[in-house]
Parts: structure tokens; C-alpha cells; sequence
């Protein structure tokens, strides 16, 4: 998963091929990782707990926050917001259907390169994103899964750097199948694209 132009946040999406009902949890990776970042060698987990992708490479920063929903029309009308505005919810939700999948809840995402502290009062402060140009994650799918990546929408709180961007999602069959790589990027705030991604 490369940010294209830096600075942008995403929210990262896993459901199992067999169950959409199973999906990549921050919530249930956190006691599992002991962390709020996860870092690379450390799995992604699902709500049943099951590792479904492991973090293999990371050369951003490392910030990818664990503690924020995704956001949707509800977070937007809270900032005050009164005009529709694309929200990572509804990318999601345009890719489940266009998957054919039935819907779903909208798990805790992975937010990647977003930067969301606690301060040793439990104080929590999100700072706009400090990842550069072609900073990329290398995820392995350790479940045969779909993973959907939102480019977070957000512009009224800082969280994205530069504007909203495009972030791109390189699938790498080379390890377990030998087929060539595929690419699929979208701008920012649009649907993203989804890949299946095979363990
Ligand atoms: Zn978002």
C-alpha cells in the first residue's frame, strides 16, 4: 500500500473470502500486538481472532492509528458538516457492493499513516500525517481475504497533509501463485479500489 504524494491517511479494510462476517479488527489486534502501532513482523487480527495479515514492511513513520472509527455521514454532520460529504463508511460500503457482498458492519480499521497519540493523561491528539511521497506498507495475507483501502475523505480535521490524496494498493501474487503483480490506484475521496488478496 504506497501514499502516492505523502500525507495521506487510510483506512485499511480486510473481510475473509469464505465469511464476510469475519473481518480485520484494530479493536481485537491491539491486545494481540500490545501496541497502538503496529510494527512490522506483527499480525492484524481478526474479530474471531484469527491473524489474517502480517505486517511485513513498513518504511513510513509508523503511525497507523488503532483507536479511531471510520468516518462516516454522522462524524461529518458533528463537525458541521450540513452537505453530503464522501466518508471512508460509505467507500466501504460502495465496495462491498460492488463485490457482491452482503452488507456488513463497518469494523475498527487499520488507519494507515494516520498519527493519533495518547499523552501519559490519556489524552488523545491527532496530528496531521507525516508520511512521504512512496512511503509504502507491505502487507501479507495470511487468510484468503478481500482488503478494501478508503483514502480518508477527511478535510476538517487535519489528519491528511497536503490535501486529500490518492493512495494505491499493489497486489503481489509473485510469493504464493507467480503472476504478475497488479496495480489500481484512485484519487482521493472516491471509491478505492478492492483486491482480493490470496494467502
Ligand atoms: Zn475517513
Amino acid at each position: 500500500m504506497v501514499d502516492v504524494d505523502g500525507g495521506q491517511v487510510g483506512d485499511l479494510f480486510a473481510f475473509t473470502a469464505d465469511d464476510p462476517g469475519e473481518y480485520a479488527s484494530a479493536s481485537h489486534t491491539r491486545p494481540s500486538t500490545g501496541r497502538l502501532f503496529p510494527r512490522p513482523g506483527q499480525n492484524v487480527l481478526t474479530n474471531l481472532r484469527r491473524p489474517i495479515l502480517e505486517l511485513v514492511e513498513d518504511n513510513s513513520p509508523g503511525y497507523h492509528d488503532t483507536l479511531y472509527a471510520a468516518c462516516d455521514a454522522a462524524r461529518y454532520r458533528s463537525l458541521g458538516v450540513d452537505a453530503p460529504h464522501r466518508s471512508c463508511a460509505q467507500n466501504l460500503g460502495e465496495s462491498i457492493a460492488a463485490l457482491g457482498l452482503p452488507g456488513v458492519v463497518v469494523p475498527q480499521p487499520l488507519n494507515v499513516f494516520m498519527d493519533v497519540r495518547v499523552d501519559s493523561d490519556g489524552e488523545m491528539s491527532s496530528r496531521p500525517a507525516s508520511s512521504g511521497a512512496g512511503d509504502h506498507l507491505i502487507f501479507r495475507a495470511l487468510l484468503d481475504c478481500y482488503v478494501i483501502l478508503s483514502s480518508c475523505p477527511m478535510d476538517i480535521v487535519p489528519i491528511s497533509s497536503g490535501g486529500i490524496t490518492a493512495l494505491a494498493i499493489d497486489v503481489d501474487d509473485q510469493l504464493s501463485t507467480g503472476t504478475a503483480p497488479l496495480r489500481g490506484s484512485a484519487p482521493g475521496g472516491e471509491l478505492q479500489p478492492s483486491s482480493r488478496m490470496t494467502a
